[in-house]
Protein backbone atom coordinates (compact mmCIF):
# COMPACT_ATOMS: atom_id res chain seq x y z
CA UNK A 1 0.00 0.00 0.00
CA UNK A 2 2.75 2.50 0.93
CA UNK A 3 5.30 0.82 -1.79
CA UNK A 4 7.50 -2.01 -1.35
CA UNK A 5 7.32 -5.97 -1.56
CA UNK A 6 4.56 -7.92 -0.83
CA UNK A 7 4.03 -10.84 1.88
CA UNK A 8 2.28 -12.84 -0.16
CA UNK A 9 4.26 -14.44 -3.01
CA UNK A 10 2.46 -13.68 -5.96
CA UNK A 11 3.11 -17.31 -7.24
CA UNK A 12 1.44 -18.68 -4.05
CA UNK A 13 -1.92 -18.86 -5.41
CA UNK A 14 -4.91 -20.37 -3.53
CA UNK A 15 -5.45 -23.74 -4.41
CA UNK A 16 -8.75 -24.52 -6.19
CA UNK A 17 -12.39 -25.38 -4.00
CA UNK A 18 -13.76 -27.53 -4.24
CA UNK A 19 -10.82 -29.97 -4.55
CA UNK A 20 -11.66 -32.59 -7.23
CA UNK A 21 -9.26 -35.97 -7.73
CA UNK A 22 -8.98 -38.40 -9.71
CA UNK A 23 -11.28 -40.71 -7.10
CA UNK A 24 -14.26 -38.09 -7.53
CA UNK A 25 -13.67 -38.40 -10.96
CA UNK A 26 -14.77 -41.66 -11.12
CA UNK A 27 -16.98 -41.33 -8.95
CA UNK A 28 -18.99 -39.01 -11.53
CA UNK A 29 -18.39 -41.08 -14.17
CA UNK A 30 -19.67 -44.29 -12.10
CA UNK A 31 -23.24 -42.18 -12.27
CA UNK A 32 -23.15 -41.34 -15.91
CA UNK A 33 -22.00 -44.98 -17.12
CA UNK A 34 -25.34 -45.97 -14.77
CA UNK A 35 -28.00 -44.36 -16.38
CA UNK A 36 -29.33 -43.37 -12.98
CA UNK A 37 -29.68 -39.76 -12.84
CA UNK A 38 -31.90 -38.14 -9.80
CA UNK A 39 -33.52 -39.59 -6.80
CA UNK A 40 -36.72 -40.89 -8.91
CA UNK A 41 -34.67 -43.38 -10.59
CA UNK A 42 -35.74 -46.44 -9.72
CA UNK A 43 -32.37 -48.68 -8.13
CA UNK A 44 -30.56 -45.38 -7.77
CA UNK A 45 -27.82 -45.91 -5.47
CA UNK A 46 -25.84 -42.81 -4.96
CA UNK A 47 -27.92 -40.27 -3.25
CA UNK A 48 -29.26 -43.23 -1.28
CA UNK A 49 -25.66 -43.84 -0.33
CA UNK A 50 -24.74 -40.15 0.56
CA UNK A 51 -28.16 -39.91 2.91
CA UNK A 52 -27.20 -43.10 4.56
CA UNK A 53 -23.26 -42.35 5.28
CA UNK A 54 -24.20 -38.67 6.05
CA UNK A 55 -26.93 -39.28 8.49
CA UNK A 56 -24.02 -41.63 10.06
CA UNK A 57 -21.60 -39.12 9.76
CA UNK A 58 -24.01 -36.65 12.17
CA UNK A 59 -25.59 -39.11 14.06
CA UNK A 60 -29.48 -38.82 12.95
CA UNK A 61 -31.70 -41.57 11.94
CA UNK A 62 -32.52 -39.64 8.58
CA UNK A 63 -31.10 -37.82 5.51
CA UNK A 64 -32.55 -36.80 2.44
CA UNK A 65 -31.28 -34.94 -0.07
CA UNK A 66 -32.26 -32.02 -1.97
CA UNK A 67 -31.21 -29.70 -4.94
CA UNK A 68 -29.76 -27.35 -3.14
CA UNK A 69 -29.19 -25.65 0.82
CA UNK A 70 -31.69 -22.86 0.48
CA UNK A 71 -34.47 -25.83 -0.74
CA UNK A 72 -33.53 -27.48 2.13
CA UNK A 73 -34.49 -25.00 4.51
CA UNK A 74 -37.84 -24.51 2.78
CA UNK A 75 -38.23 -28.25 2.88
CA UNK A 76 -37.52 -29.05 6.47
CA UNK A 77 -39.44 -25.87 7.66
CA UNK A 78 -42.26 -26.78 6.34
CA UNK A 79 -41.50 -30.82 6.78
CA UNK A 80 -41.57 -29.45 10.67
CA UNK A 81 -45.16 -27.45 9.98
CA UNK A 82 -44.13 -23.84 9.64
CA UNK A 83 -47.39 -22.46 8.13
CA UNK A 84 -48.39 -18.82 6.27
CA UNK A 85 -48.65 -16.59 8.73
CA UNK A 86 -45.73 -18.61 11.41
CA UNK A 87 -43.07 -16.25 12.40
CA UNK A 88 -40.11 -18.06 11.88
CA UNK A 89 -36.99 -16.02 14.10
CA UNK A 90 -33.98 -15.75 11.80
CA UNK A 91 -30.42 -13.94 12.63
CA UNK A 92 -29.89 -10.60 10.73
CA UNK A 93 -26.45 -11.57 10.26
CA UNK A 94 -26.35 -14.90 7.62
CA UNK A 95 -26.94 -15.33 4.23
CA UNK A 96 -30.26 -14.30 2.54
CA UNK A 97 -31.38 -18.39 2.09
CA UNK A 98 -31.81 -18.65 5.75
CA UNK A 99 -34.47 -15.82 5.71
CA UNK A 100 -35.81 -16.20 2.28
CA UNK A 101 -36.40 -20.19 2.72
CA UNK A 102 -39.35 -18.87 5.73
CA UNK A 103 -40.38 -16.39 3.27
CA UNK A 104 -41.15 -18.52 1.02
CA UNK A 105 -43.35 -20.71 2.60
CA UNK A 106 -45.37 -17.20 3.46
CA UNK A 107 -43.90 -17.28 6.55
CA UNK A 108 -43.04 -14.18 8.40
CA UNK A 109 -38.94 -14.03 9.42
CA UNK A 110 -38.32 -11.96 13.07
CA UNK A 111 -34.60 -11.21 12.59
CA UNK A 112 -32.58 -11.36 16.11
CA UNK A 113 -29.22 -9.55 16.85
CA UNK A 114 -26.14 -11.84 17.17
CA UNK A 115 -23.74 -12.46 19.75
CA UNK A 116 -21.09 -9.40 18.77
CA UNK A 117 -18.24 -12.20 19.83
CA UNK A 118 -19.67 -15.62 18.30
CA UNK A 119 -21.11 -14.13 15.60
CA UNK A 120 -24.39 -16.24 16.45
CA UNK A 121 -28.02 -15.59 17.59
CA UNK A 122 -27.76 -13.95 21.51
CA UNK A 123 -30.22 -16.30 23.27
CA UNK A 124 -31.64 -12.96 25.43
CA UNK A 125 -32.62 -11.09 21.91
CA UNK A 126 -34.30 -14.62 20.91
CA UNK A 127 -36.54 -14.83 24.22
CA UNK A 128 -37.37 -10.83 23.56
CA UNK A 129 -38.40 -12.02 20.11
CA UNK A 130 -40.76 -14.76 20.54
CA UNK A 131 -44.96 -14.03 20.35
CA UNK A 132 -47.34 -16.26 20.20
CA UNK A 133 -46.78 -16.78 16.74
CA UNK A 134 -43.58 -18.28 16.89
CA UNK A 135 -43.25 -21.83 15.16
CA UNK A 136 -39.30 -22.30 14.79
CA UNK A 137 -35.54 -20.89 15.28
CA UNK A 138 -33.76 -21.24 12.57
CA UNK A 139 -29.94 -21.75 14.33
CA UNK A 140 -27.24 -20.39 11.73
CA UNK A 141 -24.16 -21.54 12.97
CA UNK A 142 -22.36 -18.66 11.29
CA UNK A 143 -19.24 -19.39 9.69
CA UNK A 144 -18.40 -22.94 10.86
CA UNK A 145 -18.89 -22.01 14.93
CA UNK A 146 -22.35 -23.97 16.89
CA UNK A 147 -24.32 -21.45 18.37
CA UNK A 148 -25.39 -22.06 21.85
CA UNK A 149 -27.64 -24.72 21.24
CA UNK A 150 -28.28 -25.58 24.74
CA UNK A 151 -29.42 -22.62 26.04
CA UNK A 152 -31.54 -21.72 22.59
CA UNK A 153 -33.31 -25.63 23.06
CA UNK A 154 -34.02 -24.38 26.62
CA UNK A 155 -35.62 -21.33 25.27
CA UNK A 156 -37.46 -23.32 22.08
CA UNK A 157 -38.51 -26.37 24.70
CA UNK A 158 -40.17 -23.47 26.92
CA UNK A 159 -42.10 -21.92 24.42
CA UNK A 160 -43.39 -25.35 22.12
CA UNK A 161 -40.85 -24.07 19.50
CA UNK A 162 -39.00 -26.06 16.67
CA UNK A 163 -35.27 -25.44 16.74
CA UNK A 164 -34.05 -25.92 13.14
CA UNK A 165 -30.59 -25.82 12.46
CA UNK A 166 -28.62 -24.07 9.42
CA UNK A 167 -25.51 -26.24 9.55
CA UNK A 168 -25.10 -24.49 5.49
CA UNK A 169 -21.57 -23.30 7.00
CA UNK A 170 -20.37 -25.64 9.64
CA UNK A 171 -20.26 -29.22 8.20
CA UNK A 172 -18.37 -31.50 10.95
CA UNK A 173 -18.55 -28.91 13.64
CA UNK A 174 -19.68 -30.45 17.15
CA UNK A 175 -21.18 -28.94 20.25
CA UNK A 176 -20.74 -30.81 23.60
CA UNK A 177 -19.60 -33.78 22.16
CA UNK A 178 -22.55 -34.11 19.45
CA UNK A 179 -22.37 -33.15 15.56
CA UNK A 180 -24.18 -29.97 14.36
CA UNK A 181 -27.17 -31.11 12.54
CA UNK A 182 -28.14 -33.73 14.55
CA UNK A 183 -29.72 -31.40 17.56
CA UNK A 184 -32.76 -29.39 16.19
CA UNK A 185 -36.12 -31.10 15.52
CA UNK A 186 -34.47 -30.94 11.48
CA UNK A 187 -31.52 -29.32 10.13
CA UNK A 188 -30.09 -28.62 6.92
CA UNK A 189 -26.10 -28.61 5.43
CA UNK A 190 -25.57 -27.05 1.97
CA UNK A 191 -23.59 -28.77 -0.69
CA UNK A 192 -22.61 -25.86 -2.73
CA UNK A 193 -18.83 -25.37 -4.13
CA UNK A 194 -18.03 -22.86 -1.69
CA UNK A 195 -19.21 -24.82 1.19
CA UNK A 196 -16.53 -27.18 3.73
CA UNK A 197 -18.35 -30.33 1.99
CA UNK A 198 -18.76 -29.55 -1.19
CA UNK A 199 -20.33 -30.66 -4.61
CA UNK A 200 -19.70 -30.23 -8.30
CA UNK A 201 -22.94 -27.91 -8.09
CA UNK A 202 -25.14 -27.38 -6.25
CA UNK A 203 -26.69 -29.75 -3.70
CA UNK A 204 -28.59 -30.12 0.18
CA UNK A 205 -29.00 -32.20 3.01
CA UNK A 206 -31.81 -32.60 5.85
CA UNK A 207 -31.16 -34.16 8.96
CA UNK A 208 -33.02 -35.43 11.31
CA UNK A 209 -34.40 -38.43 14.06
CA UNK A 210 -38.42 -37.74 13.40
CA UNK A 211 -39.54 -40.32 10.69
CA UNK A 212 -42.49 -38.30 9.65
CA UNK A 213 -40.61 -35.15 9.14
CA UNK A 214 -38.27 -37.17 6.77
CA UNK A 215 -40.98 -39.00 4.97
CA UNK A 216 -42.77 -35.17 4.58
CA UNK A 217 -39.36 -34.16 3.35
CA UNK A 218 -39.10 -36.63 0.80
CA UNK A 219 -42.60 -35.88 -0.51
CA UNK A 220 -42.24 -32.45 -0.58
CA UNK A 221 -38.80 -32.39 -2.79
CA UNK A 222 -40.64 -34.26 -5.11
CA UNK A 223 -43.71 -32.86 -5.93
CA UNK A 224 -45.61 -33.98 -2.87
CA UNK A 225 -45.46 -37.71 -4.13
CA UNK A 226 -44.61 -40.72 -2.73
CA UNK A 227 -41.67 -42.44 -4.76
CA UNK A 228 -41.76 -46.24 -3.41
CA UNK A 229 -38.37 -48.01 -3.31
CA UNK A 230 -39.65 -50.94 -6.38
CA UNK A 231 -42.75 -50.86 -8.08
CA UNK A 232 -44.85 -48.00 -9.75
CA UNK A 233 -44.72 -44.10 -9.10
CA UNK A 234 -48.68 -43.70 -8.31
CA UNK A 235 -48.43 -39.84 -9.78
CA UNK A 236 -50.48 -38.72 -6.73
CA UNK A 237 -49.83 -35.19 -5.08
CA UNK A 238 -50.53 -35.65 -1.85
CA UNK A 239 -49.22 -32.13 -0.42
CA UNK A 240 -47.42 -28.84 -2.14
CA UNK A 241 -44.45 -30.26 -3.14
CA UNK A 242 -41.65 -28.75 -5.01
CA UNK A 243 -39.15 -30.24 -7.42
CA UNK A 244 -35.85 -29.75 -5.63
CA UNK A 245 -34.82 -33.82 -5.83
CA UNK A 246 -30.76 -33.97 -5.45
CA UNK A 247 -29.22 -35.52 -8.96
CA UNK A 248 -27.27 -38.55 -8.66
CA UNK A 249 -23.91 -37.01 -9.95
CA UNK A 250 -23.71 -34.28 -7.40
CA UNK A 251 -24.26 -36.92 -4.94
CA UNK A 252 -21.58 -39.70 -5.87
CA UNK A 253 -19.26 -36.63 -5.82
CA UNK A 254 -20.15 -34.97 -2.66
CA UNK A 255 -19.94 -39.18 -1.54
CA UNK A 256 -16.32 -39.27 -2.60
CA UNK A 257 -15.35 -35.76 -1.12
CA UNK A 258 -16.79 -37.19 1.90
CA UNK A 259 -14.41 -40.08 2.28
CA UNK A 260 -11.88 -37.34 2.99
CA UNK A 261 -13.58 -35.17 5.17
CA UNK A 262 -12.56 -35.87 8.25
CA UNK A 263 -8.74 -35.78 7.25
CA UNK A 264 -9.01 -32.86 5.76
CA UNK A 265 -10.87 -31.05 8.17
CA UNK A 266 -8.53 -31.79 10.80
CA UNK A 267 -5.39 -30.77 9.05
CA UNK A 268 -7.68 -27.32 7.76
CA UNK A 269 -8.17 -27.40 11.73
CA UNK A 270 -4.09 -27.45 11.96
CA UNK A 271 -3.23 -24.69 9.53
CA UNK A 272 -6.32 -22.24 10.84
CA UNK A 273 -5.45 -22.00 14.68
CA UNK A 274 -1.47 -22.14 13.35
CA UNK A 275 -2.61 -18.43 11.52
CA UNK A 276 -4.70 -17.45 14.46
CA UNK A 277 -2.17 -18.68 17.02
CA UNK A 278 -0.15 -16.16 15.44
CA UNK A 279 -2.50 -13.33 15.18
CA UNK A 280 -2.96 -13.71 18.69
CA UNK A 281 -0.15 -11.83 19.46
CA UNK A 282 -1.20 -8.89 17.37
CA UNK A 283 -3.35 -6.43 19.98
CA UNK A 284 -4.97 -4.78 16.69
CA UNK A 285 -6.95 -7.71 16.19
CA UNK A 286 -9.78 -9.82 18.09
CA UNK A 287 -9.20 -13.51 16.30
CA UNK A 288 -12.39 -16.02 16.23
CA UNK A 289 -12.71 -17.08 19.26
CA UNK A 290 -13.53 -21.25 20.03
CA UNK A 291 -15.53 -21.63 23.64
CA UNK A 292 -13.73 -24.84 25.04
CA UNK A 293 -17.07 -26.93 24.41
CA UNK A 294 -17.55 -26.65 20.96
CA UNK A 295 -15.24 -27.15 17.51
CA UNK A 296 -15.29 -25.13 14.40
CA UNK A 297 -15.83 -25.66 11.18
CA UNK A 298 -13.48 -22.99 9.95
CA UNK A 299 -15.66 -21.85 7.07
CA UNK A 300 -15.18 -18.37 6.79
CA UNK A 301 -12.64 -16.47 9.33
CA UNK A 302 -13.65 -12.98 10.59
CA UNK A 303 -11.46 -10.56 12.31
CA UNK A 304 -12.65 -7.66 14.02
CA UNK A 305 -9.99 -4.46 14.82
CA UNK A 306 -9.74 -2.86 17.88
CA UNK A 307 -9.26 1.08 17.48
CA UNK A 308 -7.68 1.24 20.81
CA UNK A 309 -4.58 -0.75 20.22
CA UNK A 310 -3.73 1.53 16.91
CA UNK A 311 -4.31 4.52 19.69
CA UNK A 312 -8.02 5.72 17.81
CA UNK A 313 -11.09 6.33 19.29
CA UNK A 314 -13.63 3.58 18.53
CA UNK A 315 -15.71 5.59 16.33
CA UNK A 316 -13.17 5.11 13.95
CA UNK A 317 -13.73 1.39 14.02
CA UNK A 318 -15.01 2.02 10.60
CA UNK A 319 -12.55 3.35 8.62
CA UNK A 320 -9.87 1.74 10.79
CA UNK A 321 -10.87 -1.75 9.49
CA UNK A 322 -11.38 -0.30 5.66
CA UNK A 323 -7.78 0.69 5.66
CA UNK A 324 -6.41 -2.21 7.34
CA UNK A 325 -8.30 -4.38 4.53
CA UNK A 326 -6.98 -2.42 2.04
CA UNK A 327 -3.28 -2.83 3.46
CA UNK A 328 -3.97 -6.02 3.82
CA UNK A 329 -5.24 -6.79 0.51
CA UNK A 330 -1.91 -4.93 -1.05
CA UNK A 331 -0.32 -7.61 0.60
CA UNK A 332 -1.71 -10.69 -0.91
CA UNK A 333 -4.13 -11.19 1.78
CA UNK A 334 -7.56 -11.78 0.23
CA UNK A 335 -10.12 -9.29 3.03
CA UNK A 336 -13.40 -8.71 1.92
CA UNK A 337 -16.91 -9.12 3.69
CA UNK A 338 -19.26 -11.08 4.36
CA UNK A 339 -22.43 -9.77 3.63
CA UNK A 340 -22.76 -5.52 3.21
CA UNK A 341 -25.86 -5.21 5.38
CA UNK A 342 -28.20 -7.09 7.82
CA UNK A 343 -30.71 -9.27 6.14
CA UNK A 344 -33.52 -7.41 7.32
CA UNK A 345 -32.03 -4.11 5.27
CA UNK A 346 -32.21 -6.02 2.10
CA UNK A 347 -34.99 -4.85 -0.43
CA UNK A 348 -37.00 -7.73 0.35
CA UNK A 349 -37.54 -7.55 3.51
CA UNK A 350 -37.14 -3.54 4.06
CA UNK A 351 -39.64 -2.68 1.35
CA UNK A 352 -41.87 -6.18 1.84
CA UNK A 353 -41.12 -7.80 -2.06
CA UNK A 354 -42.77 -10.84 -1.04
CA UNK A 355 -46.10 -12.38 -2.81
CA UNK A 356 -48.07 -9.02 -3.50
CA UNK A 357 -47.62 -7.92 0.26
CA UNK A 358 -47.83 -11.21 1.69
CA UNK A 359 -47.42 -12.95 4.24
CA UNK A 360 -47.00 -9.42 6.20
CA UNK A 361 -50.83 -8.63 4.66
CA UNK A 362 -52.04 -12.08 6.14
CA UNK A 363 -55.08 -11.58 9.11
CA UNK A 364 -53.65 -11.56 12.51
CA UNK A 365 -49.68 -10.89 11.44
CA UNK A 366 -48.34 -7.91 13.26
CA UNK A 367 -46.85 -5.52 10.81
CA UNK A 368 -43.23 -4.80 12.24
CA UNK A 369 -40.74 -2.78 10.57
CA UNK A 370 -37.47 -4.19 9.15
CA UNK A 371 -34.23 -1.84 10.33
CA UNK A 372 -31.18 -2.06 9.74
CA UNK A 373 -30.78 -0.04 13.20
CA UNK A 374 -32.98 -2.31 15.35
CA UNK A 375 -29.56 -4.65 15.07
CA UNK A 376 -26.37 -2.75 16.50
CA UNK A 377 -24.12 -6.05 17.09
CA UNK A 378 -24.65 -6.43 13.56
CA UNK A 379 -23.45 -2.95 12.50
CA UNK A 380 -21.16 -2.94 14.59
CA UNK A 381 -19.48 -6.52 13.50
CA UNK A 382 -20.46 -5.42 9.55
CA UNK A 383 -18.09 -2.34 9.91
CA UNK A 384 -15.32 -3.67 12.05
CA UNK A 385 -14.08 -6.53 10.53
CA UNK A 386 -13.37 -8.44 7.64
CA UNK A 387 -12.97 -11.79 6.53
CA UNK A 388 -10.95 -14.53 4.69
CA UNK A 389 -12.70 -17.11 2.79
CA UNK A 390 -12.14 -20.10 0.40
CA UNK A 391 -8.39 -19.62 0.68
CA UNK A 392 -7.79 -22.29 3.92
CA UNK A 393 -10.54 -24.19 2.80
CA UNK A 394 -8.02 -26.71 0.88
CA UNK A 395 -5.58 -28.53 3.10
CA UNK A 396 -2.59 -27.95 1.35
CA UNK A 397 -3.22 -23.84 2.38
CA UNK A 398 -0.59 -24.25 5.35
CA UNK A 399 2.00 -22.27 3.42
CA UNK A 400 -0.34 -19.70 1.92
CA UNK A 401 -1.51 -19.04 5.31
CA UNK A 402 2.13 -18.86 7.04
CA UNK A 403 2.45 -15.77 4.55
CA UNK A 404 -1.04 -14.72 5.50
CA UNK A 405 0.40 -14.57 8.84
CA UNK A 406 3.10 -12.46 7.83
CA UNK A 407 0.76 -9.84 6.16
CA UNK A 408 -1.05 -9.41 9.00
CA UNK A 409 2.26 -9.01 11.37
CA UNK A 410 3.70 -6.66 8.70
CA UNK A 411 0.47 -4.03 8.81
CA UNK A 412 0.56 -4.39 12.67
CA UNK A 413 3.99 -2.93 12.48
CA UNK A 414 2.86 -0.22 10.42
CA UNK A 415 -0.21 0.22 12.70
CA UNK A 416 0.59 4.30 13.41
CA UNK A 417 0.77 5.14 9.82
CA UNK A 418 -2.00 3.29 9.15
CA UNK A 419 -4.35 4.84 12.06
CA UNK A 420 -2.88 7.74 10.70
CA UNK A 421 -4.89 7.33 7.13
CA UNK A 422 -8.25 5.98 8.83
CA UNK A 423 -8.16 8.72 10.75
CA UNK A 424 -8.20 11.30 7.84
CA UNK A 425 -10.22 9.15 5.63
CA UNK A 426 -14.33 9.89 4.70
CA UNK A 427 -15.94 6.41 5.46
CA UNK A 428 -18.98 4.74 4.07
CA UNK A 429 -20.24 1.45 5.91
CA UNK A 430 -20.71 -1.43 4.13
CA UNK A 431 -24.94 -0.84 4.88
CA UNK A 432 -25.36 2.31 3.18
CA UNK A 433 -22.94 1.63 0.06
CA UNK A 434 -25.60 -1.43 -0.60
CA UNK A 435 -28.20 0.55 -0.98
CA UNK A 436 -26.57 2.61 -3.51
CA UNK A 437 -25.42 -0.41 -5.36
CA UNK A 438 -29.03 -1.92 -5.19
CA UNK A 439 -30.22 1.54 -6.61
CA UNK A 440 -27.84 1.23 -9.40
CA UNK A 441 -28.31 -2.62 -10.34
CA UNK A 442 -31.96 -2.21 -10.35
CA UNK A 443 -31.87 1.15 -12.54
CA UNK A 444 -29.71 -0.63 -14.81
CA UNK A 445 -31.54 -3.64 -15.05
CA UNK A 446 -35.13 -1.85 -15.17
CA UNK A 447 -33.96 1.72 -16.27
CA UNK A 448 -36.20 3.16 -13.20
CA UNK A 449 -35.64 3.32 -9.91
C1 LIG B 1 -24.83 -21.19 1.71
C2 LIG B 1 -25.82 -20.98 2.78
C3 LIG B 1 -27.17 -21.30 2.62
C4 LIG B 1 -27.76 -21.69 1.29
O1 LIG B 1 -27.19 -22.77 0.67
P1 LIG B 1 -27.32 -22.91 -0.93
O2 LIG B 1 -26.92 -24.31 -1.18
O3 LIG B 1 -26.38 -21.90 -1.51
O4 LIG B 1 -28.74 -22.65 -1.29
C5 LIG B 1 -28.03 -21.16 3.69
N1 LIG B 1 -27.60 -20.72 4.87
C6 LIG B 1 -26.30 -20.38 5.07
C7 LIG B 1 -25.89 -19.92 6.42
C8 LIG B 1 -25.38 -20.48 4.04
O5 LIG B 1 -24.11 -20.13 4.24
Amino acid sequence: MFGGGRAVPRDLRIKAWPMVTEQDEQAVQRVLRSGRFTSASAGEEEIAGLEREWARHVGTEHCVAVSNGTAALSVALSAAGVEPGDEVIVPALSFIGSATAPLHLMAVPVFVDIDPVTFNLDPAAIEAAITGRTKAIVVVHLHGLPADLDRITAIADRHGIAVVEDAAQAHGARYRGRAVGSIGAVNTFSLNVSKNLATCGEGGLITTDDADIATRATMLRQFGELIPASGERSYVAHLLGWNCKPNAIQAAFTRSRLTHFDAEAAVRDRNVRRLLGRLADLPGFLVPEVPADRTHAWHILRFRVRPAAFGLADAFAGPLRAVVQRALRAEGVPAAPYQLQPLPAQRVFAERRGFGGYPWALPGVVERPYRAEDFPAVLRVLDDSFTVQKAHLHPESGPLLDRYADAFEKVWEHRDALAAVAARTAHTPHWERASEIGDAEWEAAFGMR
